[in-house]
Parts: C-alpha cells; sequence; structure tokens
C-alpha cells in the first residue's frame, strides 16, 4: 500500500464561521491544520448577520469589535398587520457584518497556528486509506484527514458523495444606506414580517449605519421574492440607496447526517445545518465545528481511518433532532401564522421563553417540552394537523 507523506494532520476547505472555528479549535490542540478558501478575505458573505446569543456563547473569543447592534426588540407582524413589539431586558441577537466576524474568527485561527491559503479554489478531492489528496488550480496538498466547511453548495460533499439529498432553499439580502431617522427606527430592534411570503418571511436588521433587508425561505423562485421585497420596503415606508442586492441559497435538511466518511466530514452549511424555521445557521456552523474539535482527537485514538463517528453522532443526537422539532414548528406556523401570531401576543411569557433559547440561556428541546402539552399549543397543532391535510387532498 502506498503512503501519502502526510503534510497536515486536517486540511479544512472554507473559511467562514465553521471552518475557521474548527481549525482554531484543532490548531490549538497541537493538529497541523491548513485552511483554504476561494475567497480574498476579507469578503462580503450574502447574510443576514443576526447573530443569536446562543451562537456568540459558541465563541470564546470577545466579539465586541464587531458588533454594530444589540437587540433588546422584535417586532413582529402579519402582512404588515397586528404589529406587536416584544421586549426583552438584555440583547439576545448581536449584528454582525460578515466580513467583518468572518476576519475576527480567521485571524483569531491564523494566531492559534493555522496556515491559511486564501485565492485558492479546491476543485478535487480524494480520500483513501493512504490518507487524503486535495487538488486545487495551483497545487496539490496531502493530509491525513480532511473537512468540508464549503457552504451550500459544498465541493467537498460533491466529491465525496456526501449530503447530495440535503435541500436548498433561497433567500434575498439588499444593504441599504437610509436617512437618520429610518436608521433610529431601527436601533436596537429587529422586524420580522411573516406574511409577506407563504413559508418564510421578511426582516430588517439594523447595522450601525445602514439596514440589512431581506426575504426568504419558502419559495425558490428568485423574481418572485425580488417583488415581495420590493413591496415590503414600500410597507415598511423605507427608501435609500442599494449597497448590495444579492440573493444566496441556504442548506436546511439535515435530517439525514450522512456528514461522514473515513477521513472526511462536513461541518455547517456543508452538512445542511440550517433551521428550517427561521433560517438560523450561524450557530449551527459554529456548533458543528467546536463538536467535531471536541471528539477528533478521541476518534483518531480509536479509529485512525475512520475517525469522525464520535462526531457523526453527537451532530445527530444534539443537532438533528433539534432540526426536526424546528422543521415542525415551521409547518405548523406558516400554515396559519396570524392564529399562531395572536397566541403569541395573548401569551408574552412562552415568547419571552422563546427569546431565552434564542439568547442561549435555554434549549429548544426545553421549550417544546415545556408547551407541548399547554392545551392551548395542542389546540392549535391539531387545527394545523387538519389544515396540512386539506391541503394535501
Ligand atoms: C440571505 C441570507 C441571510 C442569512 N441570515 C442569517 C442570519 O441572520 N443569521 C444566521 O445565523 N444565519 C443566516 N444565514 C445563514 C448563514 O449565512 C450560514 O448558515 C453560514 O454562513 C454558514 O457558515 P459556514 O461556515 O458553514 O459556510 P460559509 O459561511 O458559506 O463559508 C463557506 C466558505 O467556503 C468557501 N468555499 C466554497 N467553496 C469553496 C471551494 N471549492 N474551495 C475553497 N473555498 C470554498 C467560501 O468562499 C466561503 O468562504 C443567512 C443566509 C442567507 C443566504
Amino acid at each position: 500500500m502506498s503512503t501519502y507523506p502526510y503534510v497536515y494532520d486536517v486540511i479544512i476547505v472554507g473559511a467562514g464561521p465553521a471552518g475557521s472555528t474548527a481549525a482554531r479549535r484543532l490548531s490549538s490542540q497541537g493538529m497541523s491544520v491548513l485552511l483554504l478558501d476561494k475567497a480574498i478575505f476579507p469578503r462580503y458573505k450574502v447574510c443576514g448577520g443576526g447573530l443569536t446569543g446562543r451562537a456568540a456563547s459558541q465563541l470564546d473569543i470577545d466579539i465586541s469589535p464587531v458588533v454594530r447592534d444589540a437587540i433588546t426588540q422584535m417586532e413582529l407582524c402579519c402582512a404588515g398587520r397586528y404589529p406587536h413589539t416584544f421586549v426583552k431586558s438584555d440583547p439576545f441577537i448581536y449584528m454582525v457584518m460578515r466580513d467583518e466576524f468572518d476576519m475576527l474568527l480567521l485571524q483569531a485561527a491564523i494566531e492559534a497556528g493555522v496556515r491559511f491559503q486564501p485565492g485558492t479554489r479546491v476543485n478535487r478531492v480524494t480520500c483513501s486509506e493512504a490518507g487524503v489528496a486535495v487538488e486545487t488550480d495551483a497545487a496539490l496538498y496531502h493530509s491525513r484527514y480532511i473537512v468540508g466547511a464549503d457552504g451550500v453548495n459544498s465541493t467537498v460533499a460533491k466529491q465525496l458523495n456526501l449530503m447530495q439529498a440535503k435541500r436548498k432553499i433561497l433567500a434575498l439580502e439588499y444593504e441599504m444606506s437610509v436617512d437618520g431617522p429610518t436608521l433610529e427606527r431601527f436601533q436596537g430592534k429587529v422586524a420580522v414580517d411573516y406574511g409577506f411570503i407563504d413559508g418564510g418571511y421578511a426582516w430588517v436588521f439594523p447595522k450601525l449605519d445602514h439596514l440589512s433587508v431581506g426575504v426568504g425561505l419558502g419559495t425558490r423562485d428568485g423574481r418572485f421574492l425580488q417583488e415581495r421585497l420590493a413591496a415590503y420596503l414600500s410597507r415598511e415606508g423605507i427608501v435609500g440607496r442599494f449597497l448590495s442586492e444579492k440573493g444566496f441559497w441556504l442548506s436546511v435538511g439535515a435530517s439525514d447526517t450522512d456528514c461522514v466518511r473515513g477521513r472526511a466530514a462536513l461541518i455547517g452549511d456543508a452538512a445542511g445545518l440550517v433551521d428550517p424555521f427561521m433560517g438560523e445557521g450561524i450557530y449551527y456552523a459554529l456548533r458543528s465545528a467546536n463538536i467535531l474539535a471536541d471528539t477528533l482527537a478521541l476518534g483518531i485514538a480509536a479509529e485512525p481511518d475512520a475517525p469522525f463517528a464520535r462526531y457523526r453522532q453527537r451532530v445527530e443526537d444534539e443537532l438533528v433532532r433539534e432540526m426536526q422539532l424546528f422543521q415542525r414548528a415551521a409547518r405548523l406556523f406558516y400554515a396559519m401564522p396570524v392564529r399562531i401570531h395572536r397566541m403569541l401576543v395573548a401569551h408574552p411569557k412562552m415568547v419571552d421563553h422563546a427569546f431565552r433559547v434564542i439568547a442561549g440561556e435555554t434549549t429548544f428541546t426545553d421549550f417544546y417540552q415545556s408547551y407541548r402539552r399547554n392545551t392551548l399549543v395542542r389546540a392549535v397543532s391539531a387545527i394545523g394537523r387538519m389544515a396540512r391535510r386539506r391541503d394535501v387532498r
């Protein structure tokens, strides 16, 4: 059997939140890590940049230099009707621009000893018992293990035939320069309207000197999303200069955890780890990176040719189960947003509990267990099931 001259312990493809975090953590454990990204950093990333408190708590890094706003209020409405602002005493979401946030995480990885190679697109990946070979436009690299953190259209996943059943959903995001009063109106507040598009929502996220506005989930029709976002902006009275107008995919559907094979594993979007209810992905990118870093050394000691079994098991137990609950919640919620909206307004304690989940003070499973026996929730669920059955017929 031929052996590769291992140059690196791990090659990580993709320097988003998942890749940089896994790289930093593995390097801190003494592994030699090469991090490759096709982009030159800092790079713009289409994203709302809503970093939930639970996502922030996955990081042992000071993120304050890149926080553009700390959110204590959420305004919810349904196609402009029944607006209601919920307030939490402490911030539960932080607003970041992804070029700044991702650069902060990457810088921390480099400081931890990771070798970073920007402007390097990975084209081919070959895994064998001998090791891993990674081919880019300019060079061939070798390692013992590979981690695909290369996002929703992951080349690593395609090359290794992993996660091919994951579902892609579309979202549109504009960055807008607006006048002072409009900026002030949204300071410390996110606005969410879930009556604007079936199965999804429109949003305004404040970014200190501009607004991020978007619409998504529920459809793959980009033209339709453009129309809906224009209508949403008009209704909200938001006018200004467009700094960026882009759409991008989110990958949901980690119900099939086909994210590991032999010497390879996927994390973050590459593993389909985005919640199908609100589209939160940064938390799962960081969490999956941390789980991988927590389990790899033990995995190598137990089974050097296939060390990711523990990672896969924990993703299944801790993340995929949660995604499945989110999927149920999404089906119910988007089947009858007005009814559920009214229920939320009438039950501020329930909303406060949900905010504590977002803030990372408790878990979604705890929230689900607390309310699944609630009479009102059961009644609403039953109506949702009936509505869905009618749809199927
Ligand atoms: C419109 C929109 C709004 C969103 N808003 C939010 C939000 O507010 N909050 C939230 O939590 N989530 C949000 N998300 C989801 C979030 O952006 C993703 O879940 C998150 O970026 C996943 O991080 P990642 O590290 O897995 O991948 P990414 O951040 O996508 O990073 C992947 C990296 O891989 C690199 N790469 C790709 N292919 C290759 C290759 N072949 N070779 C080398 N490098 C490669 C890319 O250049 C990129 O840097 C949003 C998504 C969209 C589309």
